[in-house]
């Protein structure tokens, strides 16, 4: 990459980097190669997303051309960029899962921010929303470090792993209803993939929510009646397709906007992600408060 004029070394490594960066080359994180499958559209997409393993579904994410509109989004951001991180390449690609591979809890958030996951290739990594999330998950246990930065900041999540429902940056933070359902099988290989050992999911906003419920339902898994509803601490315990209990935990998103005007304060995100690590331990189904 050193021949390409755009490139820009990466805030850790110091490696030179093209924005977006291309899958394979030596990104720290990236769980592409240059030759993995890229999916054009929702018929590609859903072959694709019946990978058996996640490090495989997680390359496969990563490269997931699969939406026009976020294709061109996510590229125009990681190329004009912010003027804060003018010197910094940017990933501009798909967020895949990231964290444990056998996870117990699982946090499942609305979608990667355009100067945060789009620029550090990382969910929840190098943003505000990141800040308050990564601080928490630390004082519960469930991260290695207080802070998420970027990719190779040794960062780790300790018997987590977080996804977000639909991959790519959305402009305004909105995708489409279209984007949404093309998104929704990686989410879904996700879940079938990782819900074996999961026995909590944490939803970051009712976005988060729904798309969990969605995914259960598609998996045959079962979902109580009447159907739950989001609140911020709201639970729910679903049943995994295998019949193990998992216990859905609502909560607030860390965005700016719940967090600046006290919506969410950090002894809430606290109380939500503690009651998720209290499971940790757990070998059955969900403890009942
Ligand atoms: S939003 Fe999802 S389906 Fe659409 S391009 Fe990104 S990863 Fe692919």
């Amino acid at each position: 990459m050193t021949g390409d004029p755009t490139a820009l070394p990466h805030p850790v490594t110091g490696a030179p980097f093209p924005s977006p960066v291309p899958a394979g080359t030596g990104w720290t994180g990236d769980p592409a190669a240059s030759d993995t499958e890229v999916a054009d559209g929702p018929v590609d997409l859903a072959r694709l997303s019946q990978a058996p393993t996640l490090s495989l579904l997680e390359a496969r994410t990563s490269v997931c051309a699969a939406c026009p509109r976020l294709v061109g989004w996510r590229e125009q951001v990681a190329r004009e960029k912010k003027a804060a991180f003018a010197g910094e390449p940017y990933w501009g690609r798909p967020i895949p899962g990231w964290g444990d591979s056998e996870p117990r809890v699982l946090v499942v958030g609305l979608a990667p921010a355009a100067h945060g996951g789009n620029r550090t290739g990382r969910i929840f990594t190098g943003d505000r929303s990141g800040d308050w999330l990564f601080a928490s998950l630390h004082r519960v246990g469930l991260a290695a470090q207080p802070t998420s930065r970027h990719a190779g900041d040794g960062q780790q999540l300790l018997g987590a792993r977080m996804v977000a429902a639909v991959r790519c940056a959305p402009p305004d933070n909105k995708p489409s209803l279209t984007e949404r359902d093309t998104c929704a099988p990686w989410l879904l290989a996700e879940l079938r993939l990782a819900l074996p050992t999961v026995r909590v999911i944490v939803a970051l906003g009712s976005y988060a929510f729904d798309a969990v419920l969605r995914s259960l339902r598609a998996l045959d898994g079962s979902v109580p009646r009447p159907r739950p509803v989001f609140g911020h601490g709201s639970e729910a315990v679903l049943g995994a397709p295998d019949g193990h209990d998992v216990l859905l935990l609502g909560c607030f998103h860390p965005s700016q906007q719940n967090t600046f005007t006290g919506r969410l304060t950090q002894p809430m995100l606290d109380a939500v992600l503690a009651r998720a690590a209290g499971q940790m331990d757990w070998r059955g189904g969900p403890q009942r408060q």
